[in-house]
């Protein structure tokens, strides 16, 4: 069976081929399936988002298709950027969107965040699938650490001693993180069907 994941990401391609390849799939990108699609993401929520990816690569093949959309929720500004993570406040650069949380925080008692992670399934007979994963923490006062991505820098993760998932090596993240959360889900779903 083919699986194609709705997205051109290489290191979420790479992450789901290893999940699904010993499940039977074969697993595509969207470019090496040619299907040239730049969604908008037009949804309020990660759930909205995550269908309307995978939707439009469904509508256009049929077959199985994997979607996933993230991001970071700060409580004490309302859960910005939420679904806007990637494009923050417009900022270009993904240091100038950590600074600006950094700066916004400043003076708050309340640094509470999580990650969320919701994938989006949908079978070859169109049956739809959300798998969502939270990981709690707290933001911190300055960037810290090297590995990861996006916002790790200065998120500190409630099983993190203290230091921001940037800190830990890209293992830990594999095994505690929001997206490890959603995957974990799915394998379940893929091991009991
Ligand atoms: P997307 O799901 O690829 O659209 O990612 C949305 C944005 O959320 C990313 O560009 C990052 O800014 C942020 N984000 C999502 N997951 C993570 C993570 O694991 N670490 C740090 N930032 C993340």
């Amino acid at each position: 069976m083919e699986l194609i994941i709705a997205s051109n990401n290489k290191g979420k391609i790479r992450e789901y081929k290893d999940i699904f390849e010993p499940f039977g799939f074969q697993v595509f990108s969207q470019s090496e399936k040619n299907i040239d699609l730049e969604v908008e993401e037009t949804g309020t929520t990660f759930e909205e988002n995550a269908v309307l990816k995978a939707q439009a690569v469904y509508d256009r093949t049929h077959c199985y298709v994997l979607s996933d959309d993230s991001g970071l929720e700060v409580e004490a500004l309302n859960n910005e950027p939420g679904i806007y993570s990637a494009r923050y406040k417009g900022l270009e650069t993904e240091h100038e969107r950590r600074m600006a949380i950094l700066q916004e925080l400043e003076g708050s008692d309340n640094r509470n965040a999580h990650f969320v992670c919701c994938i989006c399934l949908i079978e070859d007979n169109g049956t739809k699938h959300l798998f969502k994963g939270i990981w709690n923490g707290t933001i911190s006062f300055a960037e810290e650490g090297e590995n990861g991505f996006g916002y790790d820098r200065i998120f500190i993760p409630e099983n993190g001693e203290g230091h921001t998932t940037a800190s830990h090596p890209i293992s830990f993240k594999e095994t505690y993180s929001h997206r490890a959360k959603a995957v974990a889900q799915l394998m379940e779903y893929l091991k009991a069907r």
